[in-house]
């Protein structure tokens, strides 16, 4: 990553995803990082936003970088979602400890609701089988811890103690 000396740096990283990233937006969401997802704006935009809001730049695309000298960003790699989560979860030092805090739809907070508020919004077996449920503000959308994120976040979890 290019890093920009800036006492911001030290802060929790906040990212913006250029378009061809809307997978990975989400999971960042999903482990509580606040991340802009924008798509069909100018790629001049797209970098006085991120300095703006003090984003780091999430990109497939090197001549975006070049050409607009891009301060702080990272050049994702791979087509696929799962490396380019463990790409940006390496790189840029991120945890999970913020899980389920951010909305991956919108990038809203997620407060958490009772139980019994959520029974007719979720399939039964949801309901049956998981006890905390996260509702956004903006968006209304629940979210609860399901296994398959579980999965994921554990292995990226173990990342960090490889490396
Ligand atoms: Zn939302």
């Amino acid at each position: 990553m290019n890093h920009a000396s800036s006492p911001a740096s030290l802060a929790r990283p906040k990212f913006l995803a250029d378009e061809m990233l809307g997978r990975l937006a989400k999971w960042l969401r999903l482990l509580g990082y606040d991340t802009a997802y924008v798509s069909g704006i100018a790629d001049r935009d797209l970098v006085s936003l991120a300095e703006a809001e003090d984003r780091i730049i999430l990109t497939r695309d090197t001549s975006l970088i070049l050409r607009k000298r891009c301060r702080r960003y990272i050049f994702v790699r791979s087509d696929h979602w799962r490396e380019q989560l463990e790409q940006v979860y390496r790189e840029a030092g991120l945890n999970c400890e913020s899980m389920l805090t951010l909305c991956a739809l919108c990038n809203s907070r997620l407060q958490q609701v009772e139980k019994a508020s959520v029974e007719t919004r979720v399939p039964p077996y949801v309901y049956h089988t998981q006890e905390s449920f996260y509702e956004c503000k903006n968006c209304a959308r629940l979210f609860w811890p399901a296994t398959h994120v579980s999965r994921i976040l554990e292995e990226l979890s173990s990342i960090r103690e490889e490396s």
